[in-house]
This record gives C-alpha cells, structure tokens and sequence, in this order.
C-alpha cells in the first residue's frame, strides 16, 4: 500500500507549509501513473494525521491524465488505458511521458482565524 508513505510525505509538506495554521483541505495533483487511489489514499490520510496537527484535514485528489509525446512525428496524446504508448498518430512506440507522473500538493484550505477573539 503505497499510499501510506505518499500520506508521509504529504504530512511532512503540508506541515511545513501550515506554520501551526489549522488545514481544512489539502489538495494534491496526482498522475494517472502513480496509480493511486483516491479512497485509498483518504483512508490512509485519517491514519497518518489522526493525534497530529493535521488531525481533521481532508485530501482533495485531482487524477492527471497521462500523456505521451511521440518522439518520432512530435504528436502528443493522452495514454488512456492502453498498456503499451503506441502514437495514435504514425503508430511509433519511440514515445516519452510528458505527463502521469505528477505528485504534488497544491493549495491548502485553511480555517479561518476566529474573528476578535482574546484567550480561552
Ligand atoms: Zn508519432
């Protein structure tokens, strides 16, 4: 379950970013080829930040499809869910990943300070 060490370095990121603020949503850009699964991946995020800081955020995964860019004619295509990255344009195989493989976060929710409010 590869999800969980995302989750890991997902805390680590939004941790540093966070500064002590309290995080709603986290959104994170995922690629189609990293293979993740969205619900695996929420799953795992209640795990890792329950008794931290982060304890009550939630993960936002937006999917990326995967492309591929022909190095033969140049075209560049999104793969779907063919097995092999053959160019729908001239059918070369000589073909680079150009997206699919993102893995990042990308904005974080924050809640908002409480207006006016002095101490406990
Ligand atoms: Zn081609």
């Amino acid at each position: 379950m590869h999800e969980l060490s995302l989750c890991g370095s997902i805390a680590d990121i939004v941790s540093r970013h966070a500064e002590g603020r309290t995080v709603t949503v986290i959104h994170v850009q995922v690629g189609q080829l990293r293979q993740v699964v969205p619900d695996t991946l929420a799953f795992c995020w209640e795990m890792v930040s329950a008794d931290t800081a982060l304890d009550g955020s939630v993960i936002e995964v937006e999917t990326v499809p995967a492309r591929m860019r022909c190095r033969k004619c140049g075209h560049s295509d999104e793969v779907g869910d063919l097995p092999v990255f053959a160019c729908h344009d001239c059918g070369g195989i000589d073909a680079e990943i150009i997206a699919g493989e993102e893995f990042m976060v990308t904005s974080l929710d924050l809640a908002a300070e409480p207006a006016g409010e002095t101490g406990t």
